[in-house]
């Protein structure tokens, strides 16, 4: 499915019905107790509320309510009706935020390459515990498709296999090939994934002894033509400085890590409005990295050391030109899964302000992705908080409850 059929498929649902349309259904008064498979809605849907959330309800930056109600697995702000000899629903109390994103992680692999449906079944049970409920996965060899079928685990959209250059990436990671074969792997995975592409921007180039580009600017200009024609957004993994300017005046859509902008870079990132999903609980792996590659690549290590010791200044120097800025946890590589509350806390250790990095997460995200949020109507995805966010973004490294598809799964 395209960027786009996605968006409709949420917005209107499969039967191209407008959700508050039918939210009043002429068999409002009892309750069908039926679980219905998916986002679809029939002329039976009951007004029976299974929760009763109170407290604060972040549904935006400025909107916030008192409570809302799960109704046949949506958020409602209107009381139900509820028929006499009804149960009443669950009540749940604290701060309520949309689920949370968690933009960069790679379910079905791990240090060494593909892992089993097991493991990646307890990567994604990882990243729920979390709260992290909606997942761009930005990469992965396997196929976890079947986790689409699944009602307890997170979303997750995808950008299929990454593309990289021929021995320039982590083995068993990526499709590896030269810049004559680009366009059609672009187009290949473009049609897999959900809407987006990954490729691999810069890596060490052994001979050169440092990161360097991996494409020339006519291979990614072509290929990256060639993903917005099926329809999919394009992001690269780039660590380096030398490989931006190229990828972004190509037109590409978004950046993993972004640790190499620059004064030069940082302008032309916002006038075009391409994003940045910094990883910043990955970035502080960049000197065990460089210590590990030192003997053999010394101007490698002391590129990562410098790429390290300037992060925090380069992602709020972003932030402040107005770069669209989301968390991103690089999950799944090596790191552990479920570390979104940490990135978040990251963003802020940036300078980045309390309430946009909580966007980042969640509402700014997901409008973003193309997903919805706590508008009335939506799928009931959210965490329940014992404290405000606003006030300490920590509190979201242990959501007390969390809500997927309006069952409470933690
Ligand atoms: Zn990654």
């Amino acid at each position: 499915m395209s960027a786009f059929s996605w968006i409709s498929f949420f917005a209107f649902g499969p039967a191209g019905v407008h959700s508050s349309a039918i939210r009043r259904s002429p068999a409002a008064g009892r309750c069908s107790g039926r679980r219905r498979a998916g986002p679809s809605y029939s002329a039976d849907m009951s007004e029976c509320a299974s929760l009763h959330i109170k407290g604060r309800v972040l549904a935006g930056p400025e909107d916030v309510r008192d409570e809302l109600w799960v109704v046949d697995g949506r958020i409602t702000y209107e009381r139900p009706h509820r028929p006499s000899g009804a149960a009443e629903p669950t009540v749940l109390t604290g701060w309520v935020l949309p689920g949370l994103v968690d933009a960069h992680c790679h379910v079905g692999l791990d240090a060494h390459g593909p892992v089993d449906d097991s493991t990646s079944e307890k990567q994604a049970l990882t990243d729920r515990e979390a709260g992290a409920l909606l997942l761009r996965d930005a990469g992965s060899p396997s196929d976890t498709r079947w986790i689409d079928h699944r009602d307890d685990l997170p979303r997750i959209i995808r950008a299929g296999r990454h593309i990289a250059r021929t021995r320039r990436y982590i083995r068993n990671y990526a499709h590896e090939i030269e810049p004559g074969d680009l366009t059609a792997y672009v187009r290949r995975e473009a049609r897999r994934g959900d809407g987006w592409v990954k490729i691999v921007g810069d890596w060490i180039d052994r001979e050169e002894g440092d990161l360097s580009a991996c494409w020339p600017r006519w291979a990614v200009e072509e290929a990256i033509a060639a993903a917005h024609e099926e329809g999919a957004r394009v992001t690269a993994h780039c660590f380096a400085e030398d490989s931006l300017q190229d990828l972004v005046e190509a037109g590409i859509d978004c950046i993993e890590h972004a640790t190499g902008l620059t004064e030069e870079t940082i302008p032309l990132f916002a006038e075009r409005g391409v994003a940045i999903v910094p990883t910043l609980v990955n970035i502080a792996t960049f000197p065990g990295l460089a210590a590990g590659g030192e003997a053999k690549f010394p101007r490698w290590a002391a590129h990562m050391r410098e790429l390290h010791a300037r992060r925090y200044d380069t992602v709020r120097a972003a932030w402040e030109a107005g770069i669209p800025v989301f968390t991103g946890t690089d999950a799944g590589g090596s790191l552990a899964h479920g570390l979104v509350g940490q990135e978040v806390g990251e963003l802020v250790k940036a300078g980045i302000p309390v309430r946009d990095a909580l966007s980042a997460a969640t509402w700014g995200a997901r409008a973003w992705l193309g997903r919805p949020a706590l508008a009335e109507g939506d799928p009931a995805d959210l965490v329940v908080l014992e404290a405000d966010p606003r006030v300490d973004v920590r509190v979201l490294e242990a959501p007390s409850r969390v809500v997927l598809r309006g069952r409470i799964v933690h």
